[in-house]
């Protein structure tokens, strides 16, 4: 095999391991490692497969502008993917997202707009309809809209769904993910309904948003909010079709937190927020489990981006998710 002669062959292909140091109960729990992608996360895939598709479709040019709306993630894919190929790109970025993805796209070169996070849809400061304002103003200029784009989904249905499926010999009894923009479901579930309808999709979605109760209860609530970054929604992602799962796990902020923090620990991985989101939805779901079964969920990215976060026990204190330290554990400390 010729090595790879752009980062952009380094997307996908990412490895799958079992976790063996977690309490998974009778089940066998396997994590693929999107944290290992070259923009540090799951969301590669996809910003590539959007950007190629909209060359094939002629709407993008060279020297063209793109535009996205994004927490982030997206946003990374996408400015190395435009890096690479010599586009412009200016993304739109509620502000509750972390510092370190900020820099990290603005050292990628991208021009990011932060906008306000406690606003929902139809707000003008809501950061999509804000991202397709400035895509309708700017001449040359193409929307990625990663929530109604095809070609998101398709990237999971044409490379992460096969990668997986062979990396489990075939063999997967449930599939635990959460939905952000909904292209991961979305793609896993077209795969897996032609290779494996007998596979099982879970949600996991962070306590405040709106998806499990639509899963559950066929309602739509008003949206909480949450600390978790990537996942959970206001309102329901098409590309999704989370309405045809049956099953999901609400997770906190704080148990997220806790389980990113041990599958560091224990299995040695850094991932995010969303991770601990899933991997602990996985860990309930394979503990309640009489019977063995084989059990996928993803490291959706990387830890780095949330050292000074959840890594990080005095952020975790500001948000009344740690205890202060009591002089007891001072001593404790010095002895
Ligand atoms: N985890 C993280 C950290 C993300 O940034 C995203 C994308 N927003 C997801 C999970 C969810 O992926 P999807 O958009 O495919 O639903």
């Amino acid at each position: 095999m010729p090595l790879p002669d752009s980062v952009l062959d380094l997307i996908g292909h990412t490895p799958t391991m079992e976790l063996t140091r977690l309490d998974s109960g009778p089940c066998r729990l396997f994590l693929k490692l999107e944290n290992q992608n070259p923009g540090g996360s799951i969301k590669d895939r996809v910003a590539l497969s959007m950007v190629e598709q909209a060359e094939r479709d002629g709407v993008l040019a060279p020297g063209g502008t793109i535009i996205e709306a994004t927490a982030g993630n997206t946003g990374l894919g996408l400015a190395l993917v435009a890096a690479q190929k010599g586009y412009r790109l200016i993304l739109v970025v509620p502000d509750k997202m972390s510092r370190e993805k900020v820099f990290h796209l603005r050292a990628l070169g991208a021009k990011v707009l932060l906008t306000r996070s406690d606003v929902g849809k139809g707000h003008p400061a809501y950061y999509q309809d804000y991202a397709r304002r400035l895509a309708q103003e700017t001449p040359g200029a193409f929307y990625i809209d990663q929530f109604n784009n095809p070609a998101n989904p398709l990237a999971h249905y044409r490379t992460t769904a096969p990668e997986l499926w062979q990396q489990m010999d075939g063999r997967i009894d449930a599939i635990v993910v959460g939905v952000g923009s909904g292209g991961t479901l979305g793609g896993l579930r077209r795969f897996f309904s032609e290779v494996s309808p007998g596979t099982e999709f879970i949600l996991a979605d962070p306590a405040g948003s709106v998806l499990a109760d639509r899963v559950e209860h066929g309602t739509l609530p008003a949206a909480g909010s949450w600390l978790v970054e990537g996942i959970g929604e206001d309102f329901i992602p098409p590309l999704s079709q989370v309405e045809q799962l049956t099953k999901a796990y609400r997770i906190s902020d704080g148990e997220s937190f806790d389980t990113a923090r041990d599958l560091l620990l224990k299995e040695g991985i850094l991932a995010g927020s969303s991770t601990g989101t899933l991997l602990a939805a996985a860990l309930r779901y394979c503990r309640e489990q009489r019977t063995p079964k084989r059990v996928a969920t993803f490291a959706c990215d990387s830890g780095n981006k949330y050292l000074s976060k959840l890594f990080n026990d005095d952020w975790l204190r500001q948000q009344g998710l740690r205890q202060r330290p009591t002089i007891g554990d001072l001593r404790d400390f010095i002895a």
